[in-house]
C-alpha cells in the first residue's frame, strides 16, 4: 500500500476549484494528476473510501505501465509482480508470446489487485497536487441556468447533502457513469459490450511470469465468445476470471459464476481452483466498449475512461484506456482553461472528442468488426484451432489484440496501424 498522500490546501473554499473530477479510479486519478500539475485547482471526489475492493482481472499490459511510469509511479517496488508476455491457451495447444520489443512500450505487463492499485494512483494524484475527498458520492449535475453548461455537483458526504462548483466537471465515475447519464449522455445499444466475473483462489501457480489466457470457454456444445484469464497475484492467490461479449445468443441467459466454476472444475486439481480455497465471492460487472457513450465533451462536461466507454473491444483492457484519456483530457483542459473568452475555451474543449477519436476510434471500429466475428461459434472455433498452432500469426494477433505496435515499426505494426487509420472512426 502507499503511504497516504498530505493534504492539499485550497486557494479557495473548500467546495470550490477549477475543475471537479467525479471518481478516484485510474481515469479519475490520471486526469486529476495531470491537471494538477499544469497548476490547475482540482477536486477529486470519491464516494468509496480506500482502500477498497474493485472487481478487475487485475492484468497490466505494456501499455498501462508505460502510463504509470510517465506519472513517476515506482513499479519496481514491492507489490508489483512483473510479467514477460501472455500465455494463450486453445485448439490444443499451448502457447507463451512474449510481449513485443517496442520503442513506444516497455516489454513487460504487471499484475496488483486494484485493492491497493487505485489507492496508489489516488495518492500519486494528492502527491501532485489534486485535493481529493473520499466518502462523497456525487448525486447530480448543477447547470447553469442561461447556458445549460455544468458549473458544479450536487453530492452526499457522508450522507449529508452538499454542493462543490468549478468551471469544469470530469465524469471518471465508471461504467455506468450517473453523471453522463444526468447530463442526457445515455449509453449507445450500437455498441458491444461485454460482462466479466473473477474470484481469488489460494494456489501455488499465484508466482506466474505471464498472464493467461484461455480462448475456449464451453457452455455444454456451445463455443462462447470471450476468454477466460489466470493471473498469478504474487501474494499466494490467483485472480481467475472470464470475460463474454453481448455478441452471441447466449449473452443473456448465462449463469456467469456458474460457468467460471465448470471450467475451473476441468483443471488440474493440483492448481487448486476450488470452493474451498475461494478467498472472496464470484463478482462480476459490465465492460463498455468502443465508445459506447458519446459525445466524449459537451457542455462543461468530459468523459474519461469506463464513463466513455473506452475498454478495447479486443481484449476487454480498460486500465490503460483508462489512463491515457485520463491524460488526454487534462492536456486539452489546461490549454482551454487559459483561453480568454468562453467561446475560444469551448473551442479548445470541442477539440477533445476529436481527439480520443483520432486516436482510437479507427482501432475500436476493427474491434467492432472482430468481436462481431468472434460471435459466430464456427468462426471462433476455426480461428482458434488454425490461428493458435502458428507461432507467427499469434505474435501479430498479440500485437493487434493488445495495441502494441510502434509508429515506425515493422511490418505487422504498420498493418495494424494502416488497418486502424484506414477503418473509419465512429
Ligand atoms: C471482471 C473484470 C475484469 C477486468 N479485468 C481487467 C484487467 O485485467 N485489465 C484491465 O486493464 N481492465 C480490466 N477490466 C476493466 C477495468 O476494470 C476498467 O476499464 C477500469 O476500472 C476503468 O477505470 P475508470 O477509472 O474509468 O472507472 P472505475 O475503475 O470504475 O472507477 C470509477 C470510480 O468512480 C467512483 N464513483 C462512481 N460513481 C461515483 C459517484 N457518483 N460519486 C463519486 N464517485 C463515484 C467509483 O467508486 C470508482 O472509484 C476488468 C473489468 C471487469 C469487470
Amino acid at each position: 500500500m502507499s503511504e497516504p498522500a498530505p493534504a492539499v490546501q485550497s486557494p479557495r473554499g473548500e467546495s470550490e476549484a477549477d475543475v471537479i473530477v467525479v471518481g478516484a479510479g485510474p481515469a479519475g486519478s490520471t486526469t486529476a494528476f495531470y491537471l494538477a500539475q499544469a497548476g490547475l485547482d482540482v477536486l477529486l471526489l470519491e464516494k468509496t473510501r480506500f482502500p477498497r475492493e474493485k472487481v478487475c482481472g487485475d492484468g497490466l499490459t505494456p501499455r498501462a505501465v508505460k502510463q504509470l511510469i510517465a506519472m513517476g509511479i515506482d513499479v519496481d517496488a514491492p507489490g508489483w509482480i512483473k510479467n514477460r508476455g501472455l500465455r494463450v491457451i486453445g485448439g490444443g495447444m499451448k502457447i507463451e508470446l512474449p510481449w513485443p520489443e517496442l520503442a513506444d512500450y516497455p516489454e513487460y505487463g504487471l499484475v496488483r489487485t486494484r485493492y491497493d492499485f487505485d489507492e496508489i494512483l489516488a495518492n500519486n494524484a494528492v502527491r501532485g497536487g489534486a485535493r481529493m475527498l473520499q466518502g462523497v458520492n456525487v448525486t447530480g449535475p448543477i447547470l447553469d441556468e442561461r447556458s445549460g453548461h455544468i458549473v458544479g455537483v450536487t453530492a452526499k458526504r457522508d450522507g449529508e447533502p452538499t454542493t462543490f462548483r468549478a468551471k469544469l466537471v470530469i465524469a471518471a465515475d465508471g461504467n455506468s457513469s450517473r453523471l453522463s447519464i444526468s447530463m442526457g449522455l445515455n449509453k449507445r445499444d450500437d455498441r458491444p459490450m461485454g460482462v466479466a466475473v473473477r474470484t481469488y483462489y489460494t494456489s501455488p501457480r499465484h508466482e506466474d511470469d505471464y498472464l493467461e489466457s484461455w480462448l475456449e470457454l464451453w457452455d455444454d456444445e456451445r463455443l462462447l465468445p470471450g476468454y477466460g484469464w489466470v493471473f498469478g497475484v504474487g501474494d499466494g492467490t490467483s485472480n481467475v476470471g472470464l470475460g463474454l461479449l453481448n455478441t452471441s445468443a447466449a449473452f443473456q441467459n448465462i449463469d456467469y459464476r456458474d460457468l467460471l466454476r465448470r471450467w475451473t472444475k476441468n483443471m488440474p486439481a493440483e492448481w487448486g481452483y476450488v470452493e474451498e480455497n475461494m478467498t472472496g465471492p464470484i463478482r462480476g460487472a459490465a465492460l463498455p466498449m468502443a465508445f459506447n457513450r458519446q459525445p466524449h465533451y459537451t457542455r462543461g462536461l468530459l468523459l474519461v475512461g469506463d464513463a466513455g466507454g473506452m475498454i478495447n473491444p479486443f481484449n476487454g483492457e480498460g486500465i490503460a484506456y483508462a489512463m491515457e484519456s485520463g491524460c488526454l483530457a487534462a492536456q486539452i483542459v489546461a490549454q482551454a482553461l487559459a483561453r480568454r473568452t468562453p467561446a475560444q475555451r469551448e473551442r479548445a474543449l470541442l477539440t477533445y472528442p476529436r481527439v480520443v477519436k483520432d486516436t482510437y476510434g479507427g482501432y475500436y471500429t476493427l474491434g467492432r468488426i472482430f468481436v462481431k466475428a468472434i460471435g459466430n461459434p464456427e468462426l471462433m472455433k476455426f480461428a482458434t484451432r488454425h490461428g493458435v498452432p502458428h507461432p507467427t500469426l499469434m505474435r501479430f494477433v498479440l500485437k493487434l489484440l493488445a495495441n502494441l505496435t510502434d509508429r515506425r515499426g515493422d511490418a505487422s505494426d504498420r498493418i495494424i496501424n494502416a488497418l486502424s487509420k484506414m477503418t473509419p472512426a465512429a
